[in-house]
């Protein structure tokens, strides 16, 4: 293994290779990734990958529809696939939602994106599947789809490698060191690795390791389900995905007539271990509210599923920043259930701020880790956290 790099970036998730890209694309690529395990192992690898930009805040919409583009292109970036598919986004909030729902979509349309305003009854000719009361609001994202975690997080690391990039798996950074105010090196259990520049993307575990060095960032893990539903033959027809506001849910279509139902805002969960499968209990739930909203799924079979790590914030945006007190060292963390869709502009972001000191392509300012000491939290206008 290296041991002088020009820059080191801790974890193998879709941020850290998206991270080293753009360091490469940047002229910085005498640079090595650590990932503990494998390439996409940690959050990235459980992920819905629902890419929308329906949120609260110009930053985070922006950075989405940003990343969308380059999701739709990304062949010509990487060479490799995205697996972008496009399937619309009907977004559906309660009568008492209706103002907020406005609002960000008029936010949405200022920014460029396209989205507009639905009537429930356009909502269902859209997806048949679908009930909607009238007392009910709805928001419609045509280009909004989905993408492949783990064929893009390769992607990445392959690009990257390409341009001169070194990645190590199954190595994990034991700490980082720290000399004269500045990052100086990572240490591993094969050595020290001199670096002057340390990205922190790891996770669930970027808590820990900026912990070590003293460093608090208010970072908790939050345990989220996926549940794998086939539908029944006569919902055979692909719907679009649905960001369900009144239930607490999300819906995605998948290849072979599955639809992928995410849920869970509220379980703390640890990742040194924690439940990686679903609870019947919590299914039940969600089966009862999902027949609700798409009455056909009563007879859907029930597939399986599995349960991933969002990394929050006390307001559910990431901190994009250079790390307080430390020269050199970075933090990309806290993606909440919204991260892989930023993926793409995190990456030309974090590089930009990096190199030059400061991210031109788009503005971050907003998404410092001062945020929490100055009271400047961004605000959602739901009571569903992930569409902050
Ligand atoms: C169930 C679920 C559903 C989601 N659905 C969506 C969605 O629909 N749309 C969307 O946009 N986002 C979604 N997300 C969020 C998105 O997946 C994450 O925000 C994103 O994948 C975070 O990527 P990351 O690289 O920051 O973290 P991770 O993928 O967790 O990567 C961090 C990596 O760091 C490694 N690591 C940790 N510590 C060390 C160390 N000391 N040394 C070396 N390596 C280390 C880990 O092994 C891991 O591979 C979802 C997340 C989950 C869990």
């Amino acid at each position: 293994m290296k041991r002088t790099a020009d820059a080191v970036v801790i974890g193998g998730g879709v941020m850290g290779c998206s991270i080293l890209h753009n360091l490469a694309l940047k002229g910085i690529s005498d640079t090595l990734l650590l990932e503990m395990g494998g390439l996409g192992s940690g959050s990235t690898g459980r992920s819905q990958a629902i890419l929308r930009m329906h949120y609260s805040n110009e930053v985070t919409t922006r950075m989405a529809w940003k990343s969308l583009r380059i999701y739709k292109n990304f062949e010509d970036l990487t060479g490799g696939a995205s697996g972008y598919t496009k399937t619309g986004y009907v977004l559906i909030v309660s009568g008492s939602d209706r103002n907020a729902l406005r609002d960000n979509v008029m936010m949405q349309r200022a920014a460029g994106v396209a989205a507009g305003e639905m009537s429930p009854a356009e909502a269902m000719e859209a997806a048949p599947a679908l009930r909607v009361l009238n007392s009910e609001a709805c928001a419609f994202e045509p280009e909004s789809g989905y993408a492949d975690p783990h064929s893009v997080t390769q992607s990445y690391a392959a690009a990257a490698r390409r341009l001169g990039a070194s990645i190590a798996t199954n190595t994990p950074a034991l700490s980082v060191e720290v000399s004269g105010g500045r990052a100086a090196a990572v240490l591993t259990p094969q050595g020290r690795v001199a670096a002057p520049l340390v990205v922190v993307a790891a996770g669930p575990w970027s808590k820990g390791i900026l912990s070590k060095l003293g460093i608090e960032v208010p970072l908790e893990t939050i345990r989220h389900q996926v549940f794998v539903l086939r539908r029944p033959e006569p919902l055979a027809q692909d719907h679009p995905i649905i960001g369900d506001v009144v239930n607490g849910m999300s819906a995605r279509p998948d290849v072979g007539g599955l639809t992928l139902v995410g849920a869970g805002e509220d379980e703390q969960g640890d990742p040194e271990g924690y439940d990686q499968g679903v609870d019947v209990e919590v299914f039940r739930g969600i089966a009862e509210r999902l027949e609700r909203r798409m009455p056909g799924m009563s007879q859907a079979r029930f597939r399986g599923g599995w349960s991933g790590l969002f990394t929050v914030t006390p307001d559910w945006h990431p901190i994009l920043d250079k790390a307080e007190h430390v020269d050199g060292l970075y933090v990309a963390a806290g993606f909440s259930g919204h991260g892989f869709k930023l993926a793409p502009m995190v990456g030309v972001a974090m590089a930009e701020l990096a190199a030059d000191g400061r991210a031109a392509t788009i503005d971050i300012s907003q998404l410092g880790i001062d945020r929490f000491s100055s009271g400047r939290l961004l605000r959602s206008r739901y009571g569903m956290s992930v569409l902050a």
